[in-house]
């Protein structure tokens, strides 16, 4: 297929996460008082998931009117009656981005999204990484643009992750974006400093490698993982983040490695699109490698999951093949 310019879409994507994560700092900031709120309350997360994907899909369908958007959160969960106030909660916070909403086309807007879509497409995570929201730590805004069962472009808002992660004091905001045959870079969350990214330069054995993968023990394997980072010799602690982040880690070499293999116990699991999407190309625009734990291309366009498809692995491309290897000796056992 000819190279897309995707120029407009790339602004716009840009426009409507850039927009999305100031909701979100704003949510996160007035509610997320670990102080006020008990652990268990999600009212947070959920007025801030419904409020970004409000905010996304307003901007992405008044530039791109027939495009279907694919994305988690459901319009129906509003009517629950155990949701009472909710839209008129998620609708204050839309109003303080885009001074003109109110209850009913909050209501709209997010209604306007599909599970799934077979042409081109746009596909969202409101918020990936609600855990990290909740804890006032690592969570994205994720967003891509699917054509012909390809992720061709991606943008990614990580409002709290520090511009470089050797200084966790330092800036904090970053967002990626990644074009098909364009490379990937990183800006601010008020799109300054566009810088590019590459993946890192690492090769297994060097002392540099370093692993990331999900803080949230149930969402991959890592007992087996770290057995895997033995194994081929990595020394480092993994870095452990909730999110997207990830990918923008191994993007632009802060990590080698991102493994997610299947929790044991939740062995039918299967990947959504939404939360690999616009990572993915991120990793691959940066020089990087994304697969299945088997080698395989993700294979998005096949619905809400990736269903054919086990687990993910992204590397900076010179390990991979290392990588995969090492998971297939692992699974056959020594
Ligand atoms: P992370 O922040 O990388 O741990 O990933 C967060 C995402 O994990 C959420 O958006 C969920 O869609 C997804 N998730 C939920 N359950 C599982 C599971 N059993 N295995 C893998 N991913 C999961
Ligand atoms: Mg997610």
């Amino acid at each position: 297929m000819r190279e897309l310019s995707l120029k407009k879409e790339l602004h716009v994507a840009m426009e409507a996460v850039k927009a999305a994560a100031r909701l979100c700092s704003i949510v996160q900031k007035e509610m997320v008082r670990q102080d006020t709120i008990s652990k268990t309350d999600r009212t947070p997360v959920t007025v801030a998931d419904f409020g970004s994907q409000a905010i996304v899909v307003k901007i992405l369908k008044e530039a791109f009117p027939n495009d279907p958007i694919v994305a988690e959160e459901d319009a129906m969960a509003l009517e629950r009656e155990s949701a009472k106030g909710l839209l008129e909660r998620v609708s204050f916070f839309v109003s303080e981005v885009l001074p003109d909403a109110e209850p009913e086309k909050v209501r709209e807007w997010i209604g306007l999204v599909k599970k799934e879509a077979p042409g081109r497409h746009w596909c969202l995570d409101p918020i990936d990484g609600t855990k990290g929201f909740l804890r006032g730590d690592q969570y994205a805004i994720a967003l891509a643009l699917v054509v012909e069962r390809e992720v061709r472009l991606g943008v990614l808002a990580c409002p709290n992750l520090p511009w470089r992660l050797d200084q966790p004091h330092g800036a904090k905001g970053v967002i990626f974006h990644a074009v098909e045959g364009r490379g990937a870079f990183q800006t601010t969350l008020e799109g300054e400093e566009m810088e590019p990214i590459h993946v890192s330069r690492a090769r297994m054995g060097d002392p540099e490698v370093k692993m990331c993968e999900s803080l949230e023990p149930s969402h991959s394997d890592r007992e087996t993982q770290e057995k895997l980072a033995k194994a081929m010799g990595i020394k480092e602690p993994p870095i452990r983040m909730d999110s997207q982040a990830k990918y923008g880690l191994v993007a632009r070499g802060d990590a080698a490695l991102y493994l997610r293999l299947p929790n044991p116990n939740t062995p039918d699991y299967k990947e959504k699109v939404w939360d690999h999407a616009a990572g993915s190309i991120l990793v691959r625009e940066a020089g990087g490698r994304v697969t299945d734990i088997e080698g395989m291309p993700l294979f998005f366009g096949l619905g809400e999951t990736l269903r054919n498809n086990t687990g993910v692995v992204a590397t900076n491309g010179l390990i991979h093949e290392t990588v995969i290897e090492a998971i297939s000796r692992g699974a056959q056992g020594p």
